[in-house]
């Protein structure tokens, strides 16, 4: 029986995870739950799966939930409640689902302690790559990815040699103005990017999806989980979102990984890994006719693809400045105050403003998120409508 931490319950993520858990009940259980400000469906999940230790944003919201719970479990709050959940003793397992950079402490933690860490918060290997690295080898645990392409490239590479690798093949969706001309999406509306055509996430990533800022965090998350070099990694636009990633090997072949468009399966992937066996998802239906169709992606159009590789290929801490800056923007896009054209904007801009030096260590690398956050908040300000 594997005893799982969930961190971000509340979220897409952790309430897909939650689906799988309760699908599996001889295999999976819940220790702990660490959630935001969602309180009322935290409350429920407590309900249904009885975690001895549970986190919520505040003091206060954890006074509410003690009232609310009809069985007394350890409630802790903040960022240090999040930790605690993400150690607590009778864990083995850890999906690490928060959103953003509030993430990385928590998922180094557990990886230090050598649990198991599925990791959906791509901010974590994005911002702190080569930390969450040397976390896991001085933890000797294990790191999974949630992410659907990266599932599939762990499953692709499984028993490869590196030496027969010729390339990693990331597929993206496109996003919802996969198709349309320049002009329409500089102007494109929060509803028209929060309208994604094939996935149903949370809203950051939504809009990361548009951009196709989220296919560029993707691409430096493969590098790090995968140890190959920017040179090593493409992208091929998909729209159907039903073929997740590619291997190219040095015969010049192909491996593709195919299955439904629903995070339960890399996320049962993870938790039960390396068993394959029935869960929440039916199996793919190849009686339905099907037409899948690839194309390059257009860096003109989408250039926050181009900034990732940009960020990538610089090293040390421009993927975390890439990635603060993308946060900033995208809250001030999704508020209303920025364009959407503004995003990639205010990404370039702070990439070229704020220096990137070798990543040494985490405070480092949430210093290197601080600065690149206040220059990117002081640009989007100036420009917010
Ligand atoms: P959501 O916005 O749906 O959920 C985020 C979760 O994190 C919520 O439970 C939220 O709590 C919690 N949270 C946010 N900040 C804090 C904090 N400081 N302390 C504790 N909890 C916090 O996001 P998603 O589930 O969509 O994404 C989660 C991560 O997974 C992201 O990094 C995303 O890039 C990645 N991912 C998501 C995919 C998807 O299909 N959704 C696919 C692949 C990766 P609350 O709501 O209670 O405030």
């Amino acid at each position: 029986m594997r005893k799982v931490a969930v961190l971000g319950s509340t979220g897409s993520i952790g309430c897909s995870a939650l689906e799988v858990v309760k699908a599996h009940p001889g295999r999976l259980a819940v220790a702990a739950l660490a959630a935001g400000r969602n309180r009322d469906r935290l409350r429920e999940q407590c309900e249904s799966f009885r975690p001895a230790r549970v986190s919520v944003a505040t003091e206060e919201d954890a006074r509410w939930l003690e009232a609310q719970l009809s069985y007394k479990p350890e409630i802790v709050s903040g960022a240090e409640g999040l930790m605690a959940c993400a150690l607590h003793e009778d864990a083995d397992t850890v999906l690490a689902a928060i959103v953003g950079a509030a993430g990385l402490p928590s998922t180094e933690a557990a990886l230090r302690k050598g649990r198991r860490v599925c990791v959906a918060n791509k901010e974590s290997l994005v911002v702190g790559g080569e930390l969450m690295r040397r976390a896991l080898e001085a933890g000797g645990g294990e790191l999974l990815p949630v992410d659907s392409e990266h599932a599939a490239l762990h499953q692709l590479l499984a028993g490869r040699a590196p030496a027969d690798i010729a390339e990693l093949r990331l597929t993206a969706s496109g996003g919802p103005f996969r198709d349309w001309p320049l002009d329409r999406i500089r102007a494109a509306t929060r509803d028209e990017a929060l309208n994604h055509p094939t996935w149903k996430m949370g809203p950051k990533i939504t809009i990361d999806s548009a951009t196709l800022m989220n296919k560029g965090l993707e691409v430096i998350e493969a590098s790090v989980l995968f140890g190959v070099g920017p040179e090593k990694i493409a992208v091929t636009v998909h729209a159907q979102s039903q073929v997740h990633a590619m291997v190219g090997f040095t015969d010049g072949t192909y491996q593709l990984q195919v299955c439904a468009n629903d995070m339960k399966l890399p996320i049962q992937y993870c938790l039960l890994h390396p068993d394959k066996v029935p869960g929440p998802v039916p199996p793919y239906g190849w009686d339905q006719a099907r037409s899948w169709t690839f194309e390059a992606p257009d860096l003109e159009r989408f250039p926050c693809l181009g900034l990732a590789f940009d960020a990538l290929r610089a090293g040390g801490t421009a993927p975390a400045i890439l990635n603060a800056a993308n946060e900033v923007a995208v809250a001030f896009f999704l508020e209303g105050r920025l364009s959407f054209w503004d995003i990639q904007a205010c990404v370039r801009e702070t990439l070229n403003a704020v220096p990137s030096e070798p990543m040494l260590d985490l405070p480092q690398a949430l210093d290197a998120d601080r600065r690149a956050r206040a220059f990117a908040e002081t640009w989007a300000a100036r420009l917010a409508r």
